[in-house]
């Protein structure tokens, strides 16, 4: 039995000789087999809205604490909601059946959606968490082991004008991000202008950033599903010159389809699937070929276990997984797990987190270096929320769709 032999001794080959050495079990194996005779149970739940996000902690009897997050993003309220009505149910319940908890909140209605993910979500990474604390050994070494030490991030930026834009640009690359991403448009764009002048500009801003920093930077380019099917082809065409890394959303990803159209007629990567709340809805993206790249949220499509499973069924079809991270830093503790333990990662989104409140919410955050975010070694997601930030006040969303020129309703 692990843990009853305080060494092993191994025999190797060794430039044609054979040698003996002495490896010692490592001293979490042994921890597994005690605390897999120790069970816990669940003893509580606590939300926390949290500037514009919904944080997750679930208490053991044990007193180990897990933490997640979760991302219907702008409705944190509602999933507050549903987690609190799933927590009738996870209270007394042993923390380390995370799938059989997964499918039993999962089916337990007729209907679900992505209140019901992004609750079943936050759960899920928060379970994670909790199991790689108890068994004292990081999450990725729970879902197969290390496939890096770093993971390599996008970085956003922006500018209302093509000269602020080129100097944020050249700012993320002074930092050290080798990718960066920008939508091409610019603001309010859908107001009064033509389709010739509005695509003539995404065109101009794109080739601008790409002059900027040259082909060692990767240019990332988000539409936010702002176009119609036509538009998408033909502006995709015409940024085919500046060879960008993903073509993001060009239009809503609803049909699969249709997107692969979109695929087929421009020679850009598509990249898809951030609202994508179930490994069925990318089935049916992955099927039609209509994506290059899949973008699953941790804090969305089933947490850890159900984005492990999406980047499986990508890497079944030659697909790299880029992880969508809008959220906190515990959102992205969550994408670095994953990122660190499947072989067909590419790319992951980073939003920036030296600045409050989200400098502050961690004791211990994730190290940054020269665009790359360093895998922690930690147990479970490597981080600890800091109990005095806790009072930061929530920042709920405010509803403001915006209106073309005509005052019809524009996609955000
Ligand atoms: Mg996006």
């Amino acid at each position: 039995m692990l843990g009853k032999k305080n060494s092993i001794n191994v025999n190797i080959k060794n430039h044609g000789e054979k040698d003996m050495i002495n490896i010692k079990p490592k001293h979490h194996l042994i921890k597994i087999e005690e605390t897999m005779s120790k069970s816990t149970k669940i003893e509580k739940l606590e939300t926390i809205l949290w500037d514009r996000w919904l944080l997750l902690r679930i208490y053991c009897e044990d007193g180990t604490i897990g933490i997640g997050e979760g991302g219907v993003h702008g409705w944190q309220r509602p999933t507050k909601t549903m987690i609190e009505t799933m927590s009738k149910y996870l209270v007394g319940q042993d923390p380390s059946l995370i799938e059989h908890h997964y499918q039993w909140l999962y089916r337990s209605s007729h209907f679900m959606g992505s209140v019901v993910q992004g609750a079943l979500s936050a759960i899920d990474i928060a379970l994670w968490d909790i199991k790689g604390k108890r068994l004292e050994t990081p999450i990725f070494d729970l879902m197969g082991g290390k496939t890096r030490n770093k993971v390599r991030c996008y970085m956003h930026v922006n500018g209302s004008s093509i000269d602020e834009l080129v100097i944020s640009a050249k700012n993320a690359v002074k930092e050290g991000f080798t990718a960066i991403r920008f939508t091409p448009f610019a603001d309010n764009y859908f107001l009064h202008k033509s389709y010739s002048e509005w695509t003539d500009e995404a065109v101009k801003r794109v080739g601008a950033v790409k002059d900027a920093v040259g082909s060692s930077v990767d240019i990332c380019v988000e539409i936010h599903r702002q176009m119609a099917p036509a538009e998408s082809i033909w502006l995709g065409r015409r940024l085919e010159q500046f060879n960008p890394f993903f073509y993001e959303d060009p239009m809503l990803p609803d049909s699969p389809a249709i997107m692969s159209n979109i695929s087929e007629q421009c020679n850009i990567p598509i990249a898809t699937g951030e609202r994508f709340t179930s490994i069925f809805e990318y089935q049916q993206i992955i099927e039609s070929k209509a994506a290059s790249y899949v973008r699953p949220d941790l804090c969305l499509c089933g947490g850890l276990s159900g984005c492990k499973k999406v980047s499986a069924m990508a890497e079944a079809n030659h697909i790299k997984v880029i992880p969508h991270n809008p959220l906190s830093p515990i959102s992205t503790a969550a994408c670095v797990q994953l990122d660190a333990c499947i072989p067909n990662f590419a790319l992951q989104e980073y939003t920036g987190e030296s600045e409050p409140p989200k400098s502050e919410l961690l004791i211990n955050p994730l190290v940054l270096d020269n665009g790359y975010l360093v895998v922690p070694e930690e147990p479970g997601l490597g981080i600890e929320i800091n109990e005095k930030t806790l009072s930061q006040p929530e920042n709920p969303k405010i509803l403001d769709t915006p209106l073309g020129f005509d005052g019809s309703v524009q996609d955000r």
